[in-house]
């Protein structure tokens, strides 16, 4: 992982911003300037099929927002949450299965039930308001409202890039207020730049990105907000507290081949907070890479990104491969396993030895029979292997995890 530093705190909106280079060769460009979703949308592609591609697209991603808005009382999910059982058409069914899968992912921390605690805070209409402790109380046990505002418009560029893909285009960026799938390549044959914004100064940006056949979303508390006694409410709602979410994360960018769950995450990870969010990147690696800015500044991107993502910022390095064992919750021993040139034993308390190697660390013994107390895995530089996740032995609570840097 790479960690810029010195980003200041200031106030502002909105998300990700593309540079759509000027200069473009290389074919026809055809455009889509549209709202749907209650953002706005652009959708450009490049090549001789483009302008009906394009149009299709369009069409595809409004007839989603008929379907999916809390706003149109006789969309499928306002009918769902008017108690009424409607049949679904399959890409609702679709996306429901796949907003659970991001909910089970997170621990809850997405969770597409969040209907009527974002309605209780005023988001939908508009008339902001803090509830009181009680109301939150009891709001957190009503969950039987949908709202797929946190996924739908990752969704819809998925669909939409598969459409334009399926209709001959090669070259096409797409972005649905903020939530960018960059198909192919720019005409010519580079990457898709895009911007990432300074969650602090909307006329700002922290770096960019490049981007092949990728999705980004970025999630912010600076999205959409009011405040009250000097008090800034967000609307992406911590479903565990009943509150807008408060991890000490400003924004959470999302870079994978999936935009769906680069949407569903990147709200899923605002929630959770830094430390998690690092922790579901290292047990699914390859599936997204991140950029995070913490409430201080801090920018920290994971190690896929070292390649394609450029900022102005200093950078220091803090390696993908850091490990810590810890006994009882107590940190024993740190080691960067890239730094590490000659295989020694840590003995983490009597029976547990841990071996560590040049990239590579795992338990060697852990003092119990058949050693079936142990969560067999090995920790990379880069990743993990067998079981994802930490080195467990729950007899001795010796544990081999991941840490971000090397205590000073
Ligand atoms: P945006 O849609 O503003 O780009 P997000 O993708 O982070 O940002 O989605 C935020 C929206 O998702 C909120 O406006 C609300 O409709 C819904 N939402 C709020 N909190 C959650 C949550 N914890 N899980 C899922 N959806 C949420
Ligand atoms: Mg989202």
């Amino acid at each position: 992982m790479i960690v810029f530093r010195g980003i200041r705190a200031r106030a502002c909106a909105v998300i990700v911003l593309i540079f759509l280079m000027s200069g473009c060769s290389g074919g026809r460009a055809a455009t889509a300037d549209f709202f749907a979703m209650d953002t706005i949308m652009n959708i450009t592609a490049y090549g001789k099929d483009a302008e009906a591609a394009v149009r299709d697209a369009e069409r595809l991603i409004n007839h989603f927002d008929a379907l999916w808005s809390v706003g149109k009382p006789e969309s499928e999910i306002s009918r769902i949450n008017n108690g009424d059982t409607p049949a679904l058409n399959t890409a609702t069914d679709d996306i429901l299965r796949q907003a659970e899968l991001l909910r089970e992912m997170t621990d809850g921390a997405f969770d597409e039930r969040v209907f009527t605690l974002v309605d209780a805070w005023g988001f939908y209409s508009g008339d902001y308001r803090v509830p009181g402790g009680d109301e939150i109380a009891a709001l957190l046990t009503s969950k039987d409202k949908i709202d797929l505002g946190g996924i739908a418009k990752g969704y819809a560029s998925d669909k939409a890039a598969e459409l334009l893909r399926s209709e001959g285009v090669k070259s096409a960026i797409i972005n649905l207020g903020g939530n960018v799938y960059a198909l192919g390549s720019r005409p010519g044959g580079a990457a898709w730049r895009v911007a990432v914004r300074d969650p602090f100064d909307g006329a700002k940006y922290i770096g960019s990105l490049e981007l092949r056949d990728l999705a980004a979303v970025t999630s912010g508390g600076y999205e959409r907000y009011f405040e009250e006694n000097g008090v800034r409410y967000h609307h992406i709602m911590d479903p565990r507290t009943g509150y807008p979410a408060d991890s000490g994360l400003a924004s959470v960018t999302v870079v994978s081949e999936n935009g769906t769950l680069a949407d569903g995450l990147s709200t899923g990870l605002f929630v959770l907070g830094k430390e998690r969010a690092v922790e579901l990147w290292r047990e699914n690696k390859g599936l997204f890479e991140l950029v995070l800015v913490e409430n201080d500044g801090t920018v920290t991107i994971t190690d896929g990104l070292k390649n394609s993502f450029s900022s102005d910022a200093p950078a220091s390095v803090a390696g993908a491969g850091v490990i810590g064992v810890f006994k009882d919750g107590e940190l024993l021993h740190a080691v960067d396993l890239d730094a590490v040139s000659e295989p020694y034993d840590f003995v983490a308390g009597d029976d547990n030895i841990v071996r560590i190697a040049p990239g590579e660390a795992f338990m060697l013994s852990a003092g119990c029979r058949d050693q079936i107390c142990v969560r067999h895995a090995g920790l990379r530089s880069g990743g993990s292997y067998g079981l994802a996740g930490p080195v467990v032995c729950l007899p001795n609570k010796v544990v081999i995890k991941y840490i971000d840097e090397l205590p000073s």
